[in-house]
């Protein structure tokens, strides 16, 4: 417990497909005006620095957002989703060169309008205190909570929101297996208490079988609640020994139903520009209840 450091990740593929699709989530449920409360119960130091410590110890972010940036300035062809997501990682480096990766509490910071609430949940020891200084800078901070708590045992008290209108986005590290196993009890929990959320679970595909189960126990839960979802998974390499992540996938439920056609347009792309051998490949698959 404790080893997991998000500085290590920051920019790699796996964040790429998980801050996209989080970004449209935010602006789609944000078409009404209504209050909106996201919940991050997994959130990481906020920001982190591309240039030294982790990051640059793992150089992830030489195959995630380095990559997609080279790609896309060769002049190769990209879509909405994909240049949206860019000016949010542009916009933590002023336009210049980039330095800094947003992690998902800095880029829901920038998304909040007046009447939304952002919650954030860090269990760290080290990154909480990281996460209420880099919060602390930001002109939302007001508009944002931070607890140092188990998020798995303390969803269900936020549930459902005042506004009823919510989004959940739950980034485990899956450092303890036990992950696996609280992520279903936290969704049963949540899902009894507030079946009309949008529910967006990162996890990363390997072939553990908790793991690999996965897909297939967040389907079931969502049919026993009469849910819809969309599935998606991003490869970027097939090489024997899982020495290094090679895939990631998202579990959205009550997706909007603008986010297939997002994805069905940026995934072709992503996998074009980060993928690393012919395994690369994407997955997206949807059930409407
Ligand atoms: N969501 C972040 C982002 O996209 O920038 C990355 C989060 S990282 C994958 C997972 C974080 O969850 C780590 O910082 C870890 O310390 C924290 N964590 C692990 N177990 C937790 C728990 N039960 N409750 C709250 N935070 C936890």
């Amino acid at each position: 417990m404790f080893s997991y450091r998000h500085a290590f990740h920051a920019g790699s593929h796996a964040d790429i497909l998980k801050h996209l699709t989080l970004i449209h989530l935010v602006e789609y449920l944000q078409e009404k005006p209504g209050a909106l409360t996201i919940v991050d119960t997994h959130a990481g130091a906020g920001i982190y620095s591309l240039k030294d410590g982790f990051a640059a110890v793992s150089k992830e972010a030489e195959g995630g957002i380095f990559r997609l940036l080279k790609f896309i300035e060769a002049g190769n062809p990209t879509v909405e989703s994909i240049s949206k997501y860019l000016e949010f990682i542009y916009a933590e480096n002023m336009g210049g060169d980039l330095a800094t990766y947003p992690g998902s509490p800095f880029i829901l910071a920038r998304l909040l309008r007046p009447q939304d609430r952002l919650k954030l949940f860090e269990l760290h020891p080290k990154e909480i205190d990281i996460l209420r200084h880099n919060i602390g800078e930001l002109k939302q901070a007001k508009q944002i909570d931070i607890y140092a708590a188990d998020s798995f045992s303390r969803l269900k008290g936020l549930l459902p929101p005042p506004s009823r209108r919510g989004l959940v986005l739950i980034d485990p590290s899956y450092e303890d297996k036990q992950d696996y196993r609280f992520l279903e009890a936290a969704m049963e929990e949540a899902l009894q208490r507030f079946a009309t959320g949008c529910y967006a679970i990162w996890y990363p595909a390997l072939s553990r079988r908790e793991s690999a189960a996965l897909p297939d126990r967040m389907k079931k839960i969502a049919a026993s609640h009469k849910r819809s979802w969309l599935h998606t998974e991003l490869r970027i390499e097939n090489a024997p020994g899982e020495r290094r992540l090679q895939a990631s996938g998202m579990f959205i439920i009550n997706p909007p139903w603008t986010l297939e056609k997002h994805l069905s347009e940026a995934l072709p792309i992503l996998t074009k520009a980060l993928g690393v051998d012919g395994g690369a490949q994407f997955l997206l698959k949807s059930f409407e209840a």
